[in-house]
């Protein structure tokens, strides 16, 4: 007979665990009527979406009134993580649950803001503006456009994971550059209650907060597929992480080539494997995105900026947006990478991607073709790459030696 999660002589590795989420959830549930959870196809969010439906299921948590799911959709996840996202979703219509997909409008999303706007692409030393923008301020919309529809207030579950050390700690950190983290789940815990529109009006919740890693495996790769624990489409997610060394690798996702991680981990990851080694031009946009940051690539300010009130900014001469050249080049090189993926996918019959739509080249190209830059810049600056006298923060300049 098969091996329950909750009774029987046969002791589960993560049976405590387990109970610890039935626990949390039995403690802060009922105080809610309506329950969101905020997925973004990780592995993390993708077992706490799957085991909190089927805690519900079998009746060891009390169903909330209303559920709605939150899928962070960036336009840019890793191929294997959308698709399994979208089984997920087609699961979820069957079972009635309401999906919401979240993505950011159209000028705001992440590649038609580089290279439409010409923002630069983020990276560890500048404002993380992508996180915000592509991830909490739309889920922040969603959640504000539910809440009026609701009328109350919505506990939001999240992925946040950290293992033994939350129950030791008794803290919560939220770092999302950590190895084996989900861009945007902490971020999720820790921002969105305080976010302006929905202040007040949602409380979070992690119940998996104490799970360690081989206990998510376990849920995704054996529990979670089979029929008595819902059937869920979550073996794949477990496969693009590295299958049977996934523990090992504990790649961290989000982008495929995101700029802020040090390495491809997981692309690499998915990469190796022969189903997913067509993908293999994605490798091309992590370069992309550090090349497009050069100097001859963007503008810079000549001289020093002066603030509304008059006072000196205190980093003269810094370099700004991306020059049109260099965002055509960045967007023929986008459209080609997607193009050999596709034209491999389709000699193998394997899925396509879609990281950037028709409906967003023809904005990017409108935008450039109408001369925009990003507030602040007119875009007569000179390139960043222009020799020029040295300004310093004190107001001391030191001439060109010519
Ligand atoms: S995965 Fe990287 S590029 Fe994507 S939102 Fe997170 S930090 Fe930004």
């Amino acid at each position: 007979m098969q091996p329950t999660l909750f009774e029987g002589a046969k002791r589960l590795v993560y049976d405590d665990a387990v109970e610890l989420t039935v626990q949390s959830m039995q403690a802060y549930g009922p105080a809610h009527d309506h329950w969101g959870i905020a997925w973004s196809g990780g592995k993390d969010s993708s077992a706490t979406l799957t085991l909190i439906l089927h805690l519900i299921e079998v009746g060891r948590i009390a169903p909330p009134r209303s559920l709605t799911v939150f899928y962070a959709d960036t336009r840019q996840e890793l191929p294997p993580l959308a698709i399994s996202a979208s089984r997920i979703m087609d699961q979820l219509q069957r079972r009635g649950v309401r999906c919401e997909v979240v993505t950011a409008p159209l000028d705001k999303r992440f590649l038609v803001y580089i290279l439409g706007r010409g923002v630069p692409p983020p990276n560890n030393n500048t404002l993380r503006w992508c996180t915000r923008q592509i991830k909490i301020d739309p889920m922040t919309a969603a959640l504000e456009a539910r809440l009026d529809e609701l009328g109350g207030g919505i506990l939001m579950i999240t992925g946040v994971r950290q293992g033994e050390s939350a129950i030791r700690d008794q803290r919560i950190v939220m770092s999302c550059g950590k190895d084996g983290a989900e861009c945007g789940q902490g971020w999720y815990q820790q921002v969105l209650p305080a976010a302006k529109g929905i202040r007040g009006r949602i409380a979070t919740l992690a119940p998996l907060l104490h799970w360690r890693v081989c206990n998510v495996w376990d849920w995704l790769k054996i529990y979670a597929p089979s029929p008595d624990y819902g059937g869920w489409a979550t073996r794949e997610i477990a496969d693009a992480y590295g299958g049977d060394e996934a523990e090992e690798i504990n790649a961290r996702t989000g982008c495929a080539g995101c700029p802020l991680a040090s390495k491809d981990l997981a692309l690499d990851t998915i990469i190796a494997s022969a189903d997913w080694s067509y993908l293999s031009p994605l490798k091309g946009l992590k370069p992309l995105y550090r090349e497009l940051r050069l100097p001859e690539n963007r503008l810079r300010k000549a001289g020093f900026e002066y603030l509304k009130d008059g006072s000196r900014a205190a980093n003269p001469q810094r370099m700004g947006p991306l020059t049109f050249d260099a965002r055509l080049m960045g967007l023929d090189r986008i459209l080609s990478i997607q193009a050999q993926v596709n034209v491999a996918a389709r000699a193998a019959r394997r899925p396509e991607i879609d990281i950037l739509n028709a409906e967003e080249e023809a904005r990017i190209r409108f935008l450039i073709a109408a001369g925009t830059w990003p507030q602040g810049w007119a875009g007569d600056e000179p390139t960043a790459d222009t020799p020029m006298d040295t300004l310093f923060g004190d107001g001391s300049v030191q001439p060109l030696l010519v």
